[in-house]
């Protein structure tokens, strides 16, 4: 079988200069990848229309497939359409797509906006190419053939770019007969990647199919398998699975699941609800499990304790335990837990408090220590312990918060093991 060669084009000023990151260059790149493309080269232009033809001429003459992205917009730096009209059309009158048209006109009218004049030019496409829908913004695509290349332009925005590719490049494109590639993603927290690897052993050979790797992000360390030809979908799903119990207890979820997500799963799968009082994470605990739709099943909400004062008078903190033992300590993040989960109502507690930095740092408590509790309301029971996070203050604040996630998550599911940072 031939592979096809793909090409991406990334269009606009802002990429060249920095200002963006390009994004769309990486979706559409893995995207062509998975569907059996060899993608051979990225290239990025400015808002210059003879920079963006000569581009898309030097690309389609090397490559069967050609995507680019941006410049579609009303703007008079947007031109995208006309250096494709160039290159199709010779620079010849563009003509006015009626299809184009009637959806600007709907999509003004639906938002009970007069259409600015400009707006119009959004409608014309070369007269050799094929206008593409887009259901998400006002910019349509245009497809066109440069040579013997098939090319398409979509629209710089992620959220518009992404469906239009999807549903009208990603069929099309896709070459025929190419082997299905199905990946499959289990995220863990708390280990390192190092002995991650070692637990995983020999299904990270180089050579083994289905293809098990590792990589790291925002502290998550996920496990990434790729299977390839008949039945894939179904071979990565089972050597997830297989890797996650591997990864046990520390393994979280596959693919779309985060670590708030899998500790609502739990208390839903359990009819438990679950509360926090944060002190140096200051609501991102409950900013994560927010960010999960449907989280109001189980989280009736919380508090942000930084102060003492507010610790006492919130969280029923007695003054004499802050006064003992400082607010960086077992017994303040356990009252915490506990008495957060009194007050809300909830069967589960979870508290933190710690020096996330850069000062702050006294004897015996380095920057990074942070002290987190989980309160078990149905066996009364509460446990608190102890860390060091390494790295800034964001980086700290964020380690903290999803530790707290993953003991909480232990806790509902009688499961235990150290943390990397764990200190006693
Ligand atoms: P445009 O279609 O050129 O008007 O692009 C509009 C907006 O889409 C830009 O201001 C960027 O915010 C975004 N955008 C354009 N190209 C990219 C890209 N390659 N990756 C991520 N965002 C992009
Ligand atoms: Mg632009």
């Amino acid at each position: 079988m031939i592979v096809p060669r793909a090409a991406i084009l990334s269009i606009g000023d802002e990429l060249v200069l920095g200002t963006t990151l390009d994004t769309n260059g990486r979706t559409v790149s893995e995207a062509l990848r998975e569907a059996g493309l060899d993608v051979v080269e990225h290239r990025t232009v400015r808002d210059d229309r003879a920079a963006i033809a000569a581009a898309m001429r030097d690309l389609a003459a090397s490559c069967d497939v050609l995507v680019s992205t941006g410049g579609l917009g009303p703007t008079d730096d947007d031109l995208t359409r006309d250096a494709l009209n160039d290159l199709c059309d010779g620079g010849a009158p563009m003509v006015e797509d009626p299809q184009s048209r009637a959806d600007l006109e709907a999509w003004f009218a639906g938002r009970g906006r007069a259409m600015a004049a400009i707006n119009l030019r959004q409608a014309m496409r070369p007269r050799g190419a094929r206008a593409i829908r887009n259901p998400g913004g006002t910019a349509p695509g245009l497809a066109a053939t440069i040579g013997a290349c098939r090319a398409w332009c979509l629209p710089g925005p992620p959220r518009e770019m992404v469906p239009m590719f999807e549903s009208d490049v990603l069929p099309a494109a896709r070459p025929a007969g190419a082997p299905a590639l199905a990946k499959c993603t289990v995220g863990t927290y708390g280990m390192g990647e190092s002995s991650l690897a070692q637990r995983l052993g020999a299904r990270m050979a180089r050579d083994r199919e289905p293809a098990v790797g590792t990589t790291a992000s925002g502290s998550v360390v996920s496990i990434q398998v790729v299977a390839r030809g008949p039945d894939a979908p179904r071979r990565a799903a089972e050597e997830a699975q297989a890797c996650a119990s591997i990864a046990a207890p520390y393994a979280f979820g596959t693919d779309g699941a985060s670590l708030a997500s899998a500790l609502l799963d739990e208390c839903r799968a359990r009819r438990r609800t679950v509360t926090v009082a944060e002190s140096c994470t200051g609501g991102l605990i409950g900013g994560m499990l927010t960010a999960v739709a449907g989280s109001s099943d189980c989280f009736p909400g919380g508090w942000i304790t930084y102060s003492n004062a507010l610790k006492t008078s919130e969280v029923g903190v007695a003054p004499e335990v802050l006064a003992r033992h400082g607010a960086v300590s077992a017994e303040t993040v356990a009252a915490m837990a506990a008495g957060a989960c009194a007050r809300a109502g909830a069967t589960l507690g979870i508290a933190v408090s710690g020096i996330a930095g850069p000062g702050g740092a006294v004897e015996g408590k380095p920057v990074g220590t942070v002290w987190i509790a989980v309160h078990d309301a149905s066996t009364g029971e509460t446990r608190a312990r102890r860390f060091e996070f390494p790295g800034p203050r964001d980086v700290v604040r964020d380690r903290a918060a999803k530790a707290a996630l993953q003991l909480a998550r232990w806790t509902l599911r009688g499961e235990d093991a150290p943390l990397i940072w764990e200190r006693a």
